[in-house]
């Protein structure tokens, strides 16, 4: 695909990665009147490339099948190990999508607030034995405007006050929420049974036109697919033609960049990036800036050393690629009598929080969690669930497909991971990539408080949908996740430079024209679901960029 702007070869700003961070930062930074390019390691598509079809988008092995089947790489490489005395095994855990438009293309959207207690867990909550759990550098109150910005920006549709467990807000969401599936209606009655909460989903999905935007259609193909008619705020439909209608912005797709190369002051003078034909180029600015997602910003960091950074750029601390977390979940499915067909509508329609942020004490165990009932309504995956007593195969197993595919709801539910260091992200020293670099080896087990969170809420599951009036209900058994689509803490923030990278504005502490804006630099996981919160951090690191650059203190 051609390009839609001239070449900028001398940009202000290098913003390396197009996803949820890099298309805000892009767009922000460009309506600001400075010179962008935007790299991107996969291409630029449009939505008529994709399409709805379950055998592609979610069995990757079946692919080939697709004329574009290379876009279907949201399990890009890695590999993974339980600790670091173990041989790593190639995997595809990690959840993330390789084109313009990064991860949000195929994201559920749901897109809630960290809660102020999510700030300052350490100071609240106390130390949790084999973990590192610190207060964030920043508060809730130091956000709020950014995520009213970011629900205005992305478009966000929800019900301000229908969540007693929400943090305080200035302004209600731009839009109402999307209509209610099978599994809201069933939530809400079953909690108000329980004397539980539960409210519609702030979800980045139309309700009603917006944006230039339709609204939803209903059609069941959110989560791991990209939206057909862009009613889903991806950041291929919003932020990114809006950062090229300023005419300060190039994106430059199919470009990896495999090192950020420093000045003899230590300064970040661009980068080195392959294009789809592994030719090297090399571009300068005036600041770079990392939004790669948990696992790809610390690839990179350590991809790029140097004399002055031999331990990879932004490393002082040791820090990089260390407290990797993802979101602990569960789940439990139930059947019911009658039809629910929840392969119709968007995946969550309602939330609960009522165990949010509890008392350690009283629970015996750190951190809280949240249950999301929906549906999951692939057909194939479906058709393969590990179910007891029922094999894969012959006529009893078809009979069960046909009895159940449209009866059936899961409560997941999704929680808190505790920052350990042993957690990583560092450069597999055998497995190699397309473009020829080393695949982020992942290093990850659970805390045993993970396990206690897991047990409680899969009790809170099954508790649900058997008041909901669910049969037969199955829950997930205890694991250890090799990966996830929430990637977080592996740069993270602080205002000590011994023990974090970044400061309290995303703001590399040893390189300070090196910004790194995205799921990495999380202190804390949250409950779930973080976008919202990485684009508001990306909102306000972008101000900080405009008033640093118009002081001269980043040249
Ligand atoms: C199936 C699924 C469902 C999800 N549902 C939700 C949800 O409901 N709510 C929620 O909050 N979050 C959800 N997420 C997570 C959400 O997508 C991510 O949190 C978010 O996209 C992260 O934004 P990011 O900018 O950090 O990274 P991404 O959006 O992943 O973008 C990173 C980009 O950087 C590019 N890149 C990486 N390395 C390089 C390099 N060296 N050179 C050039 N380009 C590079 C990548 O190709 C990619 O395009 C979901 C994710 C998945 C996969």
């Amino acid at each position: 695909m051609s390009l839609p702007n001239p070449r900028i070869r001398r940009p202000d700003v290098i913003i390396i990665g197009t996803g949820a961070a890099g298309a805000v930062m892009a767009k922000e930074l460009s309506t600001q009147g400075l010179r962008v390019v935007a790299m991107e390691m996969g291409p630029f598509l449009k939505t008529r490339h994709f399409d709805q079809d379950e055998l592609t988008a979610m069995h990757p092995a079946s692919s080939s099948l697709h004329e574009h089947a290379d876009i279907y790489r949201h399990d890009q490489p890695n590999t993974y190990r339980q600790s670091a005395s173990e041989q790593a095994i190639e995997d595809h855990g990690i959840h993330m999508q390789s084109t313009v438009g990064g991860s949000t293309l195929h994201y559920t959207g749901i897109s809630w607030r960290l809660h102020e207690n999510d700030f300052k867990e350490r100071s609240l909550f106390g130390d949790l034995d084999g973990a590192d759990v610190q207060d964030w550098p920043i508060d809730y109150w130091d956000l709020e405007h950014y995520y009213e910005k970011a629900e205005y920006e992305v478009g966000i549709s929800g019900l301000a006050g229908a969540n007693p467990f929400d943090p305080p807000r200035r302004r209600p969401y731009p839009m109402p929420p999307v209509p209610r599936t099978s599994s809201g209606a069933l939530a809400d009655m079953a909690a108000q049974k329980l004397g539980w909460h539960s409210y519609p989903a702030p979800l980045a999905i139309n309700s009603r036109e917006y944006g230039g935007r339709p609204p939803v259609m209903n059609c069941g193909f959110c989560e791991s697919y990209v939206c057909t008619i862009g009613a889903r705020s991806s950041m291929l439909v919003t932020m990114i033609p809006r950062a090229l209608r300023t005419g300060n912005c190039e994106v430059r797709a199919d470009s990896c960049v495999r090192e950020i190369v420093v000045d003899e002051d230590g300064r970040a003078e661009g980068v080195i990036y392959l294009d789809k034909d592994l030719r090297e180029h090399r571009l300068e600015a005036r600041a770079v800036i990392v939004c790669c997602n948990g696992v790809h910003t610390p690839r990179l960091l350590l991809m790029s050393k140097s004399n002055l950074f031999p331990d990879g750029l932004a490393n002082s601390s040791g820090k990089v690629g260390r407290h990797l977390m993802f979101n602990y979940y569960q789940s439990a499915r139930g059947f019911f009598e009658k039809d629910l067909n929840e392969y119709k509508g968007v995946m969550d329609s309602r939330i609960i929080q009522d165990v949010y942020d509890p008392d350690p004490d009283k629970y015996g165990f750190f951190g809280g969690g949240v249950l999301e009932p929906r549906g999951d309504g692939e057909t194939i995956s479906f058709a393969n669930l590990n179910m007891p007593r029922l094999r894969r195969w012959g006529a009893r197993r078809k009979k069960w497909i046909m009895d159940n595919y449209t009866r059936y709801m899961v409560a997941l539910t999704s929680m808190q991971s505790m920052s350990q260091e042993s957690n990583t992200i560092d450069l597999d020293p055998d497995v190699r990539d397309k473009w020829g670099l080393p695949v982020p080896r992942v290093t990850y087990n659970v805390h045993p408080n993970e396990h206690k969170l897991g047990d409680f809420f899969r009790d809170r599951a099954r508790e649900l949908l058997d008041t909901a009036g669910a049969h037969g209900i199955v829950a997930s058994p205890n694991f250890v996740p090799h990966g996830d689509a929430h990637l977080m803490g592996t740069c993270r923030m602080g205002n000590d430079p011994a023990t974090s990278v970044v400061n309290k504005f995303n703001q590399a502490h040893d390189v300070d024209n090196l910004f790194i804006v995205d799921g990495s630099s999380f202190v804390t996981s949250g409950k779930s679901n973080p976008t919202l919160t990485i684009q508001a951090l990306a909102f306000r690191c972008a101000d900080y960029i405009i008033t640093q650059m118009s002081r001269l203190n980043i040249r």
